[in-house]
């Protein structure tokens, strides 16, 4: 279920029932001659629509422009680099707004550089300051720390889960690299038409060709499908168990 497209009285049906909300994250970063320059976003939202397949999730709209250090190149290859702090403090308000629409759990899923990366970190930093600010909004004294009853009332707990999308069980067969074997691989199987491996020549840039085996050439819906699966599953497993 997209958020954007549900009436209040479904909102309301979905939190009362303990549904969790899913967040993709992502970027616009140039991914080789080959590749949709919204990889990292568009693979999170299609593996999101699987896991809503199969166990019942709201997913938000994306946060498209996360940070990328302009690492693989600039705005005239396809990449685009927010303000990071100006990145950050719109995550946290919009993370804020996710908490009072009373979803338990919240999940945000990336698959852009590491969990220490900005963009991780800004989705991880917001929801760290607003476990503490929330508490305090809701009238506690400071000095709450140690009042039992107030924290069983306010509940205090983080509902923001900040993941890779290839969780630790899905790898392997799951693996990330940068366009290469298995990103492109990831395309291949969910978004083909998003794909053109006949772009690739002697001019595609070192991350294409990481492995002689296993490169951008080589890439495949069976592998890709693998990916797909396992990352899928691992997901589902999580949410039910934390449902
Ligand atoms: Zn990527």
């Amino acid at each position: 279920m997209d958020l954007k497209h549900l009436r209040p009285y479904q909102l309301h049906e979905l939190v009362a029932g303990g549904h969790p909300l899913l967040v993709p994250a992502g970027c616009i970063e140039t991914h080789g001659p080959h590749m949709a320059i919204g990889h990292d976003t568009l693979i999170v939202e299609e593996i999101c629509e699987r896991i809503v397949a199969r166990t019942t999730c709201a997913i938000a709209p994306s946060f498209d422009y996360g940070p990328t250090g302009y690492a693989l190149g600039g705005p005239e290859d396809g990449t685009i680099d927010p303000d990071y702090d100006a990145f950050g403090g719109y995550v946290k308000s919009i993370l804020r707004n996710f908490i009072e629409m009373g979803f338990r759990k919240i999940y945000v899923i990336i698959m852009h550089q590491g969990m220490g990366a900005p963009l991780a970190l800004a989705f991880s930093k917001g929801a760290s300051e607003l476990s503490f600010e929330m508490v305090l909004d809701k009238g506690h004294k400071r000095g709450w720390w140690g009042d039992r009853k107030a924290l069983d009332k306010v509940g205090w707990s983080n509902p923001i889960d900040v993941q890779p999308m290839i969780l630790p069980e899905a790898s392997p067969p799951a693996g990330g690299d940068h366009a290469g074997y298995n990103e492109t691989s990831f395309l291949i199987a969910t978004r083909p038409e998003l794909v053109e491996q006949d772009r690739l020549d002697e001019n595609a840039p070192w991350y294409c060709r990481e492995n002689e085996e296993k490169n951008s050439w080589t890439a495949n819906a069976e592998h890709g499908q693998a990916m797909v699966d396992a990352v899928v599953d691992t997901w589902v497993a999580k949410i039910d168990k934390e449902r």
